[in-house]
């Protein structure tokens, strides 16, 4: 099982789709796939989500796990994972920014536990992002979500775990500081 694939279907469908990623799955040997929410238009809301599961109920047999986006709301966590959400996320640093930093990510913290469903971070502090002022090029992408980032969102993470009890799982890591916080974290809290 492959727990996190970009199928990019909607508007997108022309980089790869529910029929040309399954059929790649299958090819490598892959029975199941968690595909992640980050089309276009993102699958936030519930009616997406339900238009989404029956598109690819049609277009293909393998076993797929569907990602929330993360919404703006958290309210709305519950009724997205009675409609067949796997897990919130992946949860982007611009989302978090966006829908208000800190405070935001307290209250899908809370809500997602609350309901029981699971949440995958994509960890990289939007605040230390944004410090950096110099080129936004491809070039410079080591050093404008540089190791600060991530760590200060890793530690960011632990706490909310700790504090609310949320299942998380990490992805996108970069960092042997960061595997080694999260594993030590993870004998005493629901954390991957
Ligand atoms: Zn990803």
């Amino acid at each position: 099982m492959d727990i996190h694939v970009h199928f990019r279907d909607f508007e997108l469908s022309y980089k790869e789709d529910a029929v040309s990623g399954t059929q790649a799955a299958l090819a490598g040997g892959y029975i199941a796939v968690g595909d992640m929410p980050n089309t276009k238009p993102p699958i936030k809301t519930v009616e997406l989500l339900r238009k989404k599961i029956e598109e690819f109920n049609r277009k293909t047999k393998l076993h797929i796990r569907h990602y929330f986006g993360a919404p703006q709301d958290p309210s709305i966590l519950k009724d997205a994972l009675i409609n067949g959400a796997y897990a919130v996320g992946e949860v982007l640093p611009e989302e978090v920014l966006d829908y208000g930093g800190d405070q935001y990510l307290e209250a899908l913290f809370q809500e997602a536990a609350r309901v029981g469903i699971p949440i995958v971070m994509h960890c990289e502090d939007p605040v230390i992002i944004n410090q950096y002022s110099g080129p936004r090029d491809f070039e410079h992408h080591n050093v404008i979500r540089g190791p600060r980032a991530e760590l200060a969102c890793v530690h960011n993470i632990i706490k909310l775990v700790y504090r609310y009890g949320t299942k998380v799982h990490m992805t996108h890591l970069t960092l042997p500081q960061s595997i080694s916080m999260i594993r030590l974290s993870a004998l005493t809290s629901p954390l991957t």
